[in-house]
């Protein structure tokens, strides 16, 4: 069993360490919101006052952090590098630019550590099921090195090449995630206004061809799944603000490799019109009661 330090401790942190701990880890826990590192000590973790902390006698060391400046903040802001023990290993699980996951990997190797990305996907319930799927950039043999941790939080592990890869997999994975949310709000919202029920709209679309994550697992309509956030007042889950987080690292790269991303520059107005209408903070499934609006308008 190793010994995990953990740093952010939100939505999906905190559900991690929870199945670290199930799985036998010894984990120290640290996030700069205090509530939250208590929260892991109620799951079982040690607290950390400090990020030093989390990485201090630790095996391997995993971020959840919200963006590629947490990451570097983490990385470069903080003295973890310097005070981590040999061999330490550090893995990044945040969604972030691949330059940033470059540039966590270039800072750990000089410090003489080994790194991967990680980003996971799978959302809250995969992070409280422990079958998360994680897409993990680095060497190989790094990966076998962190499999036995990774494995408490995941159901699938896939390498998907060298340093930055897992980012670029899963930049792709969000556009599609946003994608096929706001046109499953688009259609459920159609369905209401012209009178079909939406239970029935469920119940055929999930065996028929327009079936989809965003449809079986999160469907943004009440009264049909528990695991949708519609249930629960579109309460994250996962923030709008996040998921265009994702949606705009992938518009840059499509930029700067001169792509056109034509349906993913009209989702990203989409999430756009729906923070700036102030849902920012709540699931980014509550885009069907923006699409609703602007089809009111
Ligand atoms: P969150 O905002 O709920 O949690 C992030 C945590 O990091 C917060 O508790 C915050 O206090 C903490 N934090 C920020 N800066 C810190 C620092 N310097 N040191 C220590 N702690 C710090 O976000 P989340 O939903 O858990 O997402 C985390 C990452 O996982 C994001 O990159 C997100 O895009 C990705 N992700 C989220 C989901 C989801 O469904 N929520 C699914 C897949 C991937």
């Amino acid at each position: 069993m190793a010994r995990v330090g953990f740093i952010g401790l939100g939505n999906m942190g905190l559900p991690m360490v929870r199945n670290l701990v199930s799985a036998g880890h010894a984990v120290t826990a640290f996030d700069i919101v205090k509530a939250n590192t208590d929260a892991a000590v109620a799951a079982g973790a040690k607290a950390a006052a400090t990020v030093e902390g989390a990485g201090e006698d630790a095996d391997i060391v995993i971020t959840m952090l919200p963006k590629g400046e947490h990451t570097l903040q983490v990385y470069e802001g903080s003295g973890i590098l310097n005070t981590a023990g040999t061999g330490t290993l550090f893995v990044d699980c945040s969604s972030i630019d691949v330059a940033s996951a470059l540039r966590a990997h270039e800072l750990a190797g000089a410090a003489g550590f080994k790194s991967l990305d990680a980003p996971v996907s799978g959302g809250i319930v995969g992070a409280q099921r422990g079958t998360l799927t994680l897409m993990v950039g680095g060497e190989a043999a790094t990966v076998d090195a962190a499999r036995a941790v990774l494995d408490a939080v995941s159901s699938r592990v896939v390498h998907c090449g060298g340093p930055g890869s897992g980012q670029i997999a899963k930049m792709c994975n969000q556009m599609m995630v946003a994608t096929n949310m706001a046109i499953c709000a688009e259609a459920f919202a159609m369905a209401e206004k012209m009178g079909l029920d939406a239970k029935l709209l469920y119940d055929v679309v999930n065996t028929s061809s327009g079936q989809s994550f965003a449809m079986t697992s999160y469907v943004p309509v009440p009264g049909l799944i528990e695991t949708g956030r519609a249930e629960h007042n579109f309460e994250p889950g996962f923030t709008t603000e996040l998921l265009l987080k994702d949606v705009n690292i992938f518009q840059a790269a499509a930029q700067e490799s001169g792509l056109a991303s034509p349906i993913g520059q009209a989702v990203a107005k989409l999430y756009e019109g729906s923070i700036a209408a102030g849902n920012g903070g709540k699931d980014y499934s509550i885009i069907i009661e923006y699409i609703k609006r602007m089809q009111r308008a």
